[in-house]
C-alpha cells in the first residue's frame, strides 16, 4: 500500500465531524408549507428539532412566522423559554409525567389524552394549566379513546380553575399517505371530537389535528393549526413537495492509500478491490449515525464527486473507493446534505438503509460537533 501524500499541502488541522444546521432551508420550508396550509403553524422542535438543534430550528421558525412551538414535554417548553422564545408553546407528550407548576409558571401548554393524567394534572396544579385536550383520532397511540371521551369531559368539568382547556388534538395515523382518503375518517372522529367538547360548555377552542404530510396535502385536515416538524428540516413523508434539506454531515479524510486489484477491505473481507484504486478512510461511522446495514451504490461526496462506500461501516468510520482520484487525509466528505448532485440527500441515506429519513436525522451521535451556518 502506497500512502497518499497531499501534493503541495501543507498541514493543517482536520476538519472534526460536523452536523451544520441551516436556518435559511427551514425558513424557505416554512413559506413552503404556508403555500398549502392557509392556517398558523406550529413548529414541532421535538426531539432536538429531529437532531438539528431545538433552539436553532425554534428561532430559524418563529422568524419565519410560525405562531406556535410544539415539544414533547414541559421540560423543553422551559428551555425553549429560557432560549427567550415568546410563542405559545404546547407540550403532549410527558414521559416523566406533567410537572404543572413548571408549565403554569413556563406559560407552556400541555395536551392531556387520559382520564388518569387529567386527574393527576388537576392534583398538581397550583396555578391555572392550559390545557388541550388530546383526543384519539384513530390511532391507538395516544390520545383519549372515544369510549372515554365523557369522562375525560367530567374530569375536565370538575377540573376547572385548576385548568383551563384552550384546545383540542388529534394525529393522523397516515403519517405518510398523500391520499386525502385515507384521512376521512379521522377527519370525522375530530369533527366530532371537537362538537363533544363543545357540547361540554368549553370554548372557544383551537382545534388541530394534522402534521406534516396533511399540512403539505390535505386542506380538510388544517382545522385551526397544522402541526410541522418533519417539512421544517426538509422532510416530505408523503414525498409530493420538495423542501429542502436543512442539515449537512461532513467528516474528514483520515487515511489514504493506493491498493492494488485484490484488497480485501474491512470487517469480515465483504468487499475486495476490483482493479488497482484508491481508498479513502472517513472518520465517521455508525456510532456517529451512519447507518451499517445499507445497500450497495451508498456513498458520499469527496472533491465534488460521489465515491461508493466499500466493505462494512465500522463504529468510527468508513471506507471510500475514490477510483482514480486520490484524496489526500484533510480533505473532506460530505456524507449528506441539501446540495443535490454528488451530494447524498437524507433521503437517498432512508433508502440505502430501508428506513424513512427522520430516522437518520434523529440518529446523529453526540461526539459530532453540531454548528449553525
Ligand atoms: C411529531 C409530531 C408532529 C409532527 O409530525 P411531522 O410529521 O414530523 O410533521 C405533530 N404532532 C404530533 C402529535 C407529533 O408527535
Amino acid at each position: 500500500m502506497t500512502a497518499v501524500l497531499a501534493e503541495g499541502m501543507t498541514l493543517s488541522r482536520l476538519h472534526a465531524p460536523t452536523l451544520s444546521t441551516l436556518p435559511a432551508a427551514v425558513t424557505e420550508n416554512l413559506r413552503r408549507v404556508r403555500e398549502a396550509a392557509a392556517v398558523p403553524v406550529m413548529a414541532v422542535v421535538k426531539a432536538d428539532a429531529y437532531g438539528h438543534g431545538m433552539v436553532a430550528v425554534a428561532t430559524a421558525a418563529v422568524a419565519a412566522g410560525a405562531e406556535w412551538l410544539g415539544v414533547t414535554d414541559v421540560a423543553e417548553g422551559v428551555a425553549l423559554r429560557e432560549a427567550g422564545l415568546r410563542v405559545p408553546i404546547l407540550a403532549w407528550l410527558h414521559p416523566a409525567g406533567i410537572d404543572a407548576p413548571r408549565a403554569a409558571a413556563a406559560g407552556v401548554d400541555v395536551a392531556v389524552g387520559s382520564v388518569d393524567e387529567l386527574r393527576q394534572l388537576a392534583a398538581d396544579a397550583v396555578a391555572s394549566v392550559r390545557v388541550h385536550l388530546h383526543l384519539d383520532t384513530g390511532m391507538a397511540r395516544g390520545g383519549c379513546p372515544v369510549e372515554d371521551w365523557d369522562a375525560l369531559l367530567r374530569t375536565a368539568r370538575a377540573a376547572r380553575g385548576r385548568i383551563e382547556v384552550v384546545g383540542v388534538m388529534g394525529h393522523l395515523p397516515c403519517a405518510d399517505a398523500a391520499d386525502p382518503r385515507a384521512n376521512a375518517a379521522a377527519v370525522l372522529r375530530m369533527r366530532q371530537g371537537r362538537d363533544a367538547v363543545l357540547r361540554a360548555g368549553f370554548g372557544p377552542l383551537l382545534v388541530h389535528l394534522a402534521a406534516t404530510s396533511g399540512a403539505l396535502t390535505d386542506p380538510a385536515t388544517h382545522f385551526d393549526m397544522v402541526r410541522v416538524g418533519a417539512a421544517l428540516v426538509g422532510i416530505d413523508p408523503s414525498e409530493t413537495v420538495s423542501l429542502v434539506g436543512a442539515s449537512r454531515l461532513t467528516a474528514p479524510v483520515v487515511h489514504s492509500a493506493a491498493v492494488p486489484a485484490g484488497t480485501v477491505v474491512g470487517y469480515g473481507g465483504t468487499h475486495t478491490t476490483a482493479a488497482a484504486t484508491h481508498l479513502s478512510v472517513v472518520g465517521v461511522g455508525y456510532a456517529d449515525g451512519v447507518p451499517r446495514e445499507i445497500a450497495p451504490g451508498a456513498g458520499v461526496e469527496i472533491g465534488g464527486e460521489r465515491h461508493p462506500i466499500v466493505g462494512r461501516v465500522s463504529m468510527d468510520q468508513i471506507v471510500v473507493d475514490t477510483g482514480g482520484r486520490a484524496f489526500p487525509r484533510g480533505a473532506v466528505a460530505t456524507v449528506f446534505g441539501p446540495d443535490g448532485g454528488a451530494v447524498p440527500s437524507v433521503q437517498e441515506w432512508a433508502r440505502w438503509a430501508g428506513t424513512i429519513p427522520h430516522t437518520i436525522v434523529t440518529g446523529i451521535g453526540p461526539r459530532v460537533k453540531r454548528s449553525v451556518a
